[in-house]
C-alpha cells in the first residue's frame, strides 16, 4: 500500500446541522495532527450538513463527502445535486453505489457508470460500494458478483484515473446487521477486487485504495484493517459517536 489507511465515516440519514456542529467539535478535540495519524479520515454525510462539515473539518485536514449525485451538470432532474454543485461547496468525495442506495433507491450499475466518471470530472473523489448479498455468498456467487460491480460500474473510467476511485467492498449481510465478515473474509474479497483492478491497470491495482466495510467497531477494527489488502474502513453505525469513530481511526496499525 502506497497511501495511508483511509477511515471514513458514513453517517447514513443522520445529522442536523447541530448534530454536525457537535460532532466536529467532539472530533477535533480527539484526533492528534494530521502529521501523527496513521490514517486518513473522512465523514461522508447528508447534503443538507456538508457545508457546516466542510467549514469545520477540512482545514483539520478531515475530508467531507457526500453520499449521492446525479451523472448530468444540471437540468429537468427535480430533487437531484450534481458533481459541481458538490464541488462548489467544497467537498472532497461522494459515496456512490451504496447497498441502501442500491436496495431502496433503484441505483443501477448502469447508472453508476456515469455518477463515477461525473464525480471524477468534478474532482471529487468517489467510494465506490459493492458487495454480495448473503444468498449469493452461500451460493458461492460472491466473485461472480464483485466482477459484474466491478466491471459495469468502472467500465466508463479511463484507466489512468482508476486509482483515483476508493472502492469499499461491502458485504451486504453484514451492513448495519452487527455481522462482520471475517478478516480472512474480508482479505479474499478485497484481494479479488485488487486484481479485477489488475485485469485494466497493474498500477491501478497497486495504488487503488479498497476498504472493508460492514459492522465495524472499536473492537473488530484493528484485526480487520491489518490485513494486507485492506486500506481502511467505511464505517456507517458506529461512527455516528465521535469517540467510537476516533477509537477505530486509533486501531490503524502502525505501518
Ligand atoms: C455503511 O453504512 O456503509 C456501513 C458499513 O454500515 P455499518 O458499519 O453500520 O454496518
Amino acid at each position: 500500500m502506497i497511501r495511508k489507511p483511509f477511515i471514513a465515516g458514513n453517517w447514513k440519514m443522520w445529522g442536523t446541522r447541530a448534530q454536525a456542529l457537535a460532532y466536529c467539535e467532539r472530533l477535533l478535540e480527539l484526533l492528534p495532527d494530521p502529521n501523527r495519524r496513521r490514517a486518513d479520515v473522512g465523514v461522508c454525510a447528508p447534503f443538507t450538513a456538508l457545508d457546516v462539515l466542510v467549514e469545520r473539518l477540512r482545514e483539520r485536514e478531515v475530508r467531507v463527502a457526500a453520499q449521492n449525485l446525479h451523472q448530468e451538470e444540471n437540468g429537468a432532474f427535480t430533487g437531484e445535486v450534481s458533481a459541481p454543485m458538490l464541488a462548489e461547496v467544497g467537498v472532497d468525495g461522494v459515496v456512490l453505489g451504496h447497498s441502501e442506495r442500491r436496495q431502496y433507491n433503484c441505483e443501477t450499475d448502469r447508472a453508476l457508470q456515469e455518477k463515477v466518471p461525473a464525480a471524477l470530472a468534478a474532482g471529487i473523489d468517489p467510494i465506490l460500494c459493492v458487495g454480495e448479498t448473503e444468498e449469493e455468498r452461500e451460493a458461492g456467487e460472491t466473485d461472480r458478483r464483485l466482477r459484474h460491480q466491478i466491471r459495469e460500474d468502472l467500465e466508463r473510467v479511463e484507466d489512468e484515473r482508476l486509482a483515483d476511485v476508493v472502492i469499499a467492498y461491502e458485504p451486504i449481510w453484514a451492513i448495519g446487521t452487527g455481522l462482520t465478515a471475517t478478516p480472512a473474509q474480508a482479505q479474499e474479497a478485497i484481494a479479488f477486487v485488487r486484481a479485477l483492478v489488475g485485469d485494466r491497470s497493474e498500477e491501478a491495482a497497486a495504488r487503488v485504495r479498497v476498504l472493508y466495510g460492514g459492522s465495524v467497531k472499536p473492537e473488530n477494527a484493528a484485526e480487520i484493517i491489518a490485513q494486507p489488502d485492506v486500506d481502511g474502513a467505511l464505517v456507517g453505525g458506529a461512527s455516528l459517536d465521535p469517540d467510537s469513530f476516533a477509537r477505530i481511526i486509533e486501531a490503524v496499525p502502525e505501518p
